[in-house]
């Protein structure tokens, strides 16, 4: 067995996994299908067209590209993450990393995919060197989020980490105290978890973003 899988496997078990089927993977869910030529895809399309040569901040003379967001325009579940790393400039897409990764495996164990949810983070470009970014530069950027939720008027909200959560929210919660509690953004609820880098340097924190998950779920079966 490749380390890899080995790695997959361990990671589903610590995510709540108990058994595997393996008769071929999940199938695209009618959920994916529809969001696909919706009016929300159009809609985000053309959004996505005219953030991609935003220029609201500095960020926009170091990044390759705009990273804007992956996945179902009609989800009820949106992961919101803090801002593009390397990776992620390079690729265009948001959470193709190694954070990526375990939000992928994250995502996994909760039985859907990343064509299932919909992800974005609240900087559309990548901050030098990965740095955190500026508060001018999340102000410059929120109106984008805003109008990406607006579009496609999730369920529920998963924010990843502080940046994620007090952007969306302009309040400055605490990350350890917040998380698990269910906030509202315009009548969304708000489910601030940790970010999965800070799991890579903390694993024994999944436990926290499991039971976190498992209340999202039970919303999302509501
Ligand atoms: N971290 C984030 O917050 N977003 C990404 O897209 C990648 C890493």
């Amino acid at each position: 067995m490749t380390e890899d899988l080995l790695r997959e496997l361990e990671l589903l078990r610590e995510f709540g996994f108990t058994h595997l089927d393996i008769s071929g993977g999940p199938p695209p869910s009618a959920a994916a299908a529809e969001g696909r030529g919706s009016p929300e895809a159009d809609l985000l399309a053309e959004l996505e067209r005219v953030v991609s040569a935003c220029e609201k901040c500095g960020l926009a003379k170091s990044r390759t590209q705009v990273v804007y967001g992956v996945g179902n325009p009609n989800a009820d579940l949106m992961f919101i993450g803090e801002a593009p790393g390397r990776e992620e400039d390079i690729q265009g897409q948001p959470f193709v990393g190694r954070a990526g990764q375990l939000l992928t495996d994250i995502i996994k164990a909760m039985k859907m995919t990343r064509d299932d949810v919909y992800i974005a983070n609240v900087i559309k470009c990548r901050p030098p060197e990965n740095r955190n970014p500026e508060p001018e530069e999340l102000d410059a950027c929120r109106p984008h989020l805003r109008r990406q939720i607006e579009v496609i008027q999730p369920k529920v909200i998963v924010t990843l980490g502080k940046f994620a959560l007090q952007s969306l929210t302009e309040k400055a919660y605490a990350i350890s105290a917040a998380r698990g509690q269910w906030l509202d953004y315009d009548g969304i609820k708000v489910m601030p978890t940790y970010h999965p880098a800070y799991l890579l340097r903390n694993p024994a924190a999944k436990k926290e973003v499991w039971a976190d998950m498992k209340k999202v779920l039970a919303e999302l079966e509501r």
